[in-house]
C-alpha cells in the first residue's frame, strides 16, 4: 500500500476523557486547541469495547481487534487451567494477541515513538521507541508510592506520622529566633517514625511496595529564620545543615533527589505473577513538597512524590540516561490520585499535573527531532484520576448535591481539561506539519455511582458460590469443594470438571448451572427502588455479539445499571471481609466509590456524565467541521488512522474504516 493522505500520525490520548465535557469546555472556550482540531476536523462519539475498562481499550485503539480477539480481558487475565481465583496484571504487551499498528508500521518501514501508551511494553517491535507504557496500576517504573510525612494525619494510607522534637546534635545550625525542631524520615515510606524513650523508633506500615533493603533516612529540621514563627525546613542526608538536599518554605517543591534504593517484588506483583521485573539496587528518584508548616510547627506536612526508577522506563534502555539529561527526568504517578487531595490541597495536584503535561511536550518533541516518527502515541490519565476523585459532585441526581460544590468541582475538571489542551498545543505545534494526521480520544468515559451490588451475593444465596473459615488462620477462604460459580470483574467463572484444577461441575451440569447463575445474578433485588441491578448478563457464546469470546472471557458475562458499582468487592477483596460479614451482605450495599466505568454498557450516559469515548481528528482530506451522528468503535480507530496514512491496518484488527471521515 502506498499513498495515504497523511504522510505522519500524531495520536494523543486521554484517559477517561468524557465526551460532555470535552463539548461543555469547548462551548465555553477554554478548549482553544481541542476547539480547532475539531474545527478543522471531525468530532465523533466513540463506544468502547467490552469490558470498557483502560487496558482493554489502549490495547483495541492500538490495535483495531475485539477484546476476545486481542484477550486483554480486563485489568486481570485469568488464563484456562489455572486455579479461578489465579490472574495476571494485563497491562503489558505480551498478553495481547493482536498485532498493534506500531508492528504493522514497521513492517512497511514506518518508525513510531510512543509515550506511555498503555499495554506497550515491552515494546513488540524493534524500530520503535518506547517510554514506558507499563500503567496504570503497577507500573514497571514506580519504586514506591507517594507518601505524606506528617504531624497531623488524616487517615489516608498515604500518611506517615512523624513527631517534631527539639533539635539536637546539628552541625552549622541556621540562626532560628525559636527553638529549631527535628524529626527523621524513612524515604522508602515504609516506615514512619516517631520518637520514643529509646530513640527514634520506626512504625512499620505494613505497605507492599516494591522497596527492600536497609531503609535511608533523611534528617528534617524546622527553622524560625524571621522571628515570626517557623517558617523553613532543611532536608539533609545528615545532621548538618550547610549540606541540605532541600531548603524548603511553605508550598514550595525541592528539585530532583536521587537515592540507591532496592527494589523487589512486591505482593501484588507475586500475586499477579509480572514477569520480567527488574530487581536488584537502582537509582531512584523523587521530590518533596511541604505542604504545610503553621508557624508553631504544631503542623507539619510535607509530601514526597512517588519515587521513579531511573532506568527500565524506556527502550531502548540506552534513552533514558539521554531522556533525563535532555528532557528531565520521567515523571508520571497521576493515574492515581494523589493523596495531597485528602489534605484539601488541590494545587500540588495541578502542579503535578502542569509538570507531567511540561515533560510530555518536551520528551515528545526531543524524540521527534532526534528521531523523526511517522506515529506518535502520547497517552495522559488525568482525566480518569479526576472521574474518580469528583464524579459526584457535579450529579444534580447526587443525593446529597451541593451546588457550591458542584461549581469548585466544574472548575476543578475545566482545569485538567485545559491541561490536556495544552498538551495537545504543545505537542502539535511542536511535532506536526500539514501533511500530518492529529488523533485526539479517549479509551472509555465514567459515570458516578452510589451503590454496591455485588453478584457474589447472588451466587451465595443460591449454593453456587460457597465461602469458609480457614480453620488455622481464621481467614474467609473459598470452599472450592462447594463452588460452582466464580465471580471476576463482569466475568463469572464455572468451576468446570477438568477444566479447573478443582472443578466439580460435571461438562454436562455445565449448561444447568449456567442456567441457575443467570437466574441466581437476575434475582438481585434493590429494595429502596424495586429494580434489578443487572443492565444485561449473557452466556459467553452470545457476548460475541459484545465483542467478547475466547478462553480468557467467563462462562457468563454481567454488565450492571448505572448507579451501581462492583468494585467496592472487586477481584479478591471478598476473602479479606471476615466471614461472618460477607454472609451478611445485602443485595445492594452504599458503595465508597465515586465513579466506575468497566462494569457498564458502553452506551450508559447518567449523572451528566458519559461511559463512551471521545473521537477527533483531522488532517489532509479529513473532512472539516464535521459530526458524526451515531458513535463509532474503538475497534474502528486503528484501521481508519491505516487507511489515512496509508499502510496496512493491523493483523488482526476486526473494525473498518470510518469512510465518511474522510473527503
Ligand atoms: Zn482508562
Amino acid at each position: 500500500m502506498s499513498g495515504g493522505l497523511a504522510k505522519k500520525l500524531i495520536l494523543i490520548g486521554f484517559d477517561g476523557g468524557n465526551p460532555p465535557f470535552i463539548e461543555k469546555f469547548t462551548k465555553e472556550g477554554r478548549l482553544p486547541n481541542i476547539s480547532r482540531i475539531m474545527k478543522e476536523g471531525v468530532y465523533s462519539e466513540s463506544l468502547p469495547v467490552m469490558p470498557c475498562d483502560t487496558p482493554t481499550n489502549w490495547c483495541t485503539i492500538a490495535t483495531g481487534a475485539w477484546t476476545g480477539t486481542h484477550g486483554i480481558t480486563s485489568f486481570h487475565i485469568h488464563l484456562p487451567g489455572e486455579p479461578l481465583d489465579k490472574v495476571h496484571f494485563s497491562v503489558r504487551s505480551y498478553w495481547s494477541k493482536a498485532e498493534f499498528l506500531w508492528d504493522a508500521a514497521e513492517r512497511v518501514g514506518k518508525k513510531t515513538v510512543a509515550i506511555m501508551w498503555p499495554v506497550s511494553f515491552p515494546p513488540t517491535c524493534k524500530s520503535g521507541v518506547f517510554i514506558d507504557g507499563t500503567g496504570p496500576g503497577d507500573p514497571q517504573w514506580r519504586l514506591g508510592h507517594s507518601v505524606i510525612f506528617t504531624t497531623r494525619p488524616v487517615g489516608h494510607r498515604a500518611d506517615r506520622p512523624v513527631t517534631l522534637l527539639k533539635a539536637e546534635g546539628w552541625k552549622n545550625l541556621p540562626e532560628s529566633y525559636s527553638q529549631p525542631l527535628e524529626t527523621v524520615i524513612d524515604v522508602s515510606g515504609r516506615a514512619a517514625t516517631v520518637w520514643t524513650e529509646k530513640g527514634w523508633e520506626s512504625l512499620q506500615t505494613g505497605s507492599s511496595e516494591n522497596l527492600g533493603g536497609p531503609s535511608i533516612k533523611h534528617y528534617v529540621l524546622v527553622v524560625d529564620s524571621g522571628g515570626s514563627g517557623y517558617d523553613k525546613v532543611i532536608i539533609a542526608r545528615e545532621k548538618d545543615a550547610a549540606e541540605p538536599l532541600a531548603v524548603l518554605r511553605p508550598r514550595e517543591w525541592s528539585g530532583w533527589i536521587y537515592e540507591k534504593l532496592e527494589r523487589r517484588i512486591s505482593e501484588v506483583e507475586r500475586r499477579f505473577d509480572f514477569r520480567e521485573l527488574p530487581t536488584g539496587i537502582f537509582e531512584g528518584y523523587f521530590k518533596y513538597k511541604l505542604i504545610d508548616l503553621s508557624s508553631d510547627a504544631s503542623k507539619f506536612v510535607l509530601f514526597r512524590t512517588d519515587i521513579f526508577m531511573a532506568s527500565q522506563w524506556a527502550y531502548p534502555e540506552s534513552l533514558t540516561k539521554e531522556i533525563i539529561k535532555n528532557v528531565g527526568p520521567f515523571i508520571e504517578g497521576l493515574e492515581l490520585a494523589q493523596p495531597t487531595i485528602a489534605y484539601g490541597d488541590w494545587e500540588t495536584y495541578f502542579e503535578s499535573i502542569d509538570m507531567q503535561v511540561d515533560w510530555q511536550i518536551r520528551a515528545a518533541k526531543y524524540l521527534t527531532e532526534k528521531y523523526n516518527p511517522d506515529l506518535l502515541f502520547v497517552q495522559i490519565h488525568t482525566q480518569d484520576a479526576i472521574n474518580h476523585q469528583l464524579s459526584r459532585a457535579i450529579d444534580e441526581g447526587n443525593p446529597e448535591y451541593d451546588p457550591e460544590a458542584a461549581k469548585i468541582a466544574w472548575e476543578r475538571f475545566a482545569r485538567t481539561y485545559e491541561d490536556v489542551d495544552e498538551l495537545v498545543g504543545g505537542i502539535v505545534e511542536g511535532c506536526s506539519d500539514e501533511e500530518t494526521l492529529i488523533v485526539l480520544l479517549s479509551d472509555h468515559g465514567a459515570v458516578p455511582v452510589y451503590k454496591l451490588s455485588w453478584v457474589g451475593v447472588a451466587l451465595m444465596r443460591s449454593g453456587l458460590l460457597t465461602y469458609a473459615k480457614d480453620p488455622e488462620t481464621g481467614k474467609t477462604i473459598i470452599d472450592w469443594s462447594k463452588t460452582k460459580a466464580y465471580p471476576w470483574r463482569t466475568y463469572i467463572f464455572v468451576n468446570l470438571k477438568g477444566r479447573e484444577p478443582n472443578g466439580i461441575v460435571e461438562p454436562e451440569d455445565y449448561d444447568k448451572v449456567r442456567e441457575e447463575i443467570l437466574q441466581a445474578i437476575y434475582s438481585l433485588n434493590d429494595p429502596e427502588t424495586g429494580e434489578c441491578p443487572i443492565a444485561l448478563a449473557v452466556r459467553k457464546e452470545d457476548a460475541a455479539i459484545l465483542g467478547q469470546w475466547g478462553e480468557r472471557v467467563g462462562d457468563v458475562i454481567y454488565y450492571l445499571k448505572p448507579g451501581y458499582t462492583d468494585v467496592d468487592l472487586d477481584r479478591n477483596q471478598a476473602v479479606n471481609l471476615p466471614l461472618e460479614k460477607l454472609r451478611e451482605l445485602r443485595d445492594v450495599e452504599p458503595s465508597k466509590q465515586i465513579c466506575a466505568h468497566h462494569q457498564f454498557l458502553p452506551t450508559v450516559t447518567y449523572g451528566g456524565m458519559s461511559i463512551k469515548a471521545v473521537f477527533i481528528m483531522s488532517g489532509p482530506g479529513v473532512k472539516k467541521g464535521y459530526r458524526r451522528r451515531t458513535p463509532i468503535w474503538q475497534v474502528d480507530v486503528a484501521p481508519t488512522i491505516a487507511y489515512a496514512l496509508g499502510m496496512p491496518a493491523p493483523a488482526q484488527c476486526d473494525g473498518k474504516v470510518v469512510y465518511d471521515f474522510f473527503e
